[in-house]
């Protein structure tokens, strides 16, 4: 399909072009194997010699149409999907890292990323090193070592709702030879194209907007192709030499830009297996159809309740960067002009047992461990998410004891007012 197609095209349109006779709506591809006549057609797919489909774990067609949908919207040139948003930024960290690497994260990500990264990862021998994102250049340079292999973090973290300068972030990591890895799942590719700003490889759980309607857990890697991997062969030895489990095959060589999202596809998934089954993939799809209209629509509805927030009595202090009163206000300006996304947060008069006592008195708006689906829900993430985390480190993920996250939906805005005012008031 065509690149020059716009997003709300590439949403109904990108990745599933039937041909004469072929179902209009993609179809879910519910098998395990594929069929082929010779002995011969199929030894070629496992040498890597030719590409088709042979067993669901390494690849499926209904799963390859959506991963090519969501490349399309970040402007990728490959994308694949795996069973979760975790097993996403898993992938990404191990396609390029091995035991006695290092990498460099925002410390204020994802409470479940920042375990993947400071306790798993470490058991397998790969290092990281936590920095304040807003810090200058020169004080993140500081974290690099020779050994360092990517820098990572959130468009927009969860949940402390800040954004990341793009810019400043792949500036550091082309100086220091890295690529830099980007989980774009709050923001989607419908409000922000961290491509377009320097970075290499986007993550996302698709389990939040792209779905939309919480009924799939699902991730998604895409790469953009931009990073010259061979200039630093050395680091990167296994894209750059050659694959014993593929009879010596060197990923850039054979497959140039498809290198990571190929090596990713063929030696992880056949290794670990975290993929999506087709039916999820299929209901992402649906979600992505109409990611365009959804967006907009959660954006509006949580800057009006985030000002109302604000100018209410009860709340002390609200965090939501489509504020002008915001610390992020500019940046979010910058890089996500049309809205930046349906979660905010914002603290209570009274602390942390006063949050946990108006979640308790909300109406429709649900207490879930959930956030940026199509229903408004609370979570608060020093009780649930983030609970295994020290208060130390709870400060670093930029979360307050008494936050409490909205995740606001695309209800009519006047009915969520009303549950928020009903719970305060009670
Ligand atoms: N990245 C971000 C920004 C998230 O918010 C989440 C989950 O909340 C994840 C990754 C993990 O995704 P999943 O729950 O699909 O494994």
């Amino acid at each position: 399909m065509s690149k020059k197609l716009r997003p709300e095209t590439l949403c109904v349109q990108a990745g599933w072009n039937p041909k004469k006779g072929e179902p209009r709506v993609l179809p879910i591809y519910q098998s395990t194997t594929f069929k082929y006549e010779t002995s011969e057609q199929m030894a070629k797919l496992f040498d890597l010699e030719e590409s088709g489909y042979f067993y669901t774990r390494l690849q499926n067609p209904t799963n390859d149409a959506v991963a090519a949908k969501i490349a399309a919207l970040e402007g990728g040139v490959a994308a694949m999907l795996t069973s979760s948003g975790q097993a996403a930024n898993f992938f990404t960290v191990i396609n390029i890292c091995q035991a006695g690497d290092h990498i460099v994260s925002a410390s204020t990500i994802y409470g479940g990323t920042y375990n993947l990264l400071s306790v798993t990862l470490k058991k397998l021998g790969i290092d990281c090193t936590f920095i304040d994102q807003d810090a200058d250049e020169e004080e993140i340079s500081k974290a690099f070592r020779p050994n360092t292999k990517l820098l990572f973090g959130e468009t927009i973290s969860n949940p402390g709702v800040m954004i990341l300068d793009i810019e400043k972030f792949a500036r550091i990591a082309h100086a220091n030879g890295v690529p830099l890895v980007i989980d774009n799942t709050f923001p989607t590719p419908i409000n922000c194209r961290p491509f377009e700003w320097g970075a290499d490889i986007i993550t996302h759980s698709t389990t939040k907007y792209m779905d939309g309607h919480a009924t799939s857990v699902g991730g998604c890697i895409v790469d953009s192709g931009n990073f010259d991997w061979e200039a630093q062969a050395d680091k990167y030895p296994g894209l750059c030499e050659p694959d014993p489990s593929y009879h010596g095959l060197t990923y850039t060589q054979a497959f140039g830009k498809g290198a990571f999202i190929t090596k990713a596809t063929s030696q992880l998934m056949r290794d670990l297996g975290a993929i999506p089954s087709p039916h999820n993939a299929f209901l992402l799809n649906i979600g992505l159809e109409t990611l365009h209209l959804r967006m907009p629509q959660h954006c509006k509805n949580a800057q009006i309740i985030a000002e109302w927030l604000e100018n209410n009595d009860q709340v002390a202090w609200v965090n939501y960067p489509g504020l002008k009163s915001n610390k992020y206000h500019e940046l979010a300006k910058k890089y996500m002009p049309n809205g930046t996304c349906g979660v905010l947060c914002f603290g209570l008069k009274g602390g942390r047992e006063e949050s946990i006592r108006f979640m308790d008195k909300l109406d429709f708006v649900s207490i879930v461990t959930h956030v940026a689906d199509a229903r408004t829900c609370v979570l608060h993430p020093a009780s649930h998410t983030h609970r295994q985390l020290s208060d130390k480190q709870l400060i670093e993920a930029g979360v307050a004891p008494d936050l409490i996250r909205l995740s606001v939906g695309i209800e009519n805005v006047d009915d969520i007012i009303e549950d928020l005012k009903q719970a305060l008031e009670k």
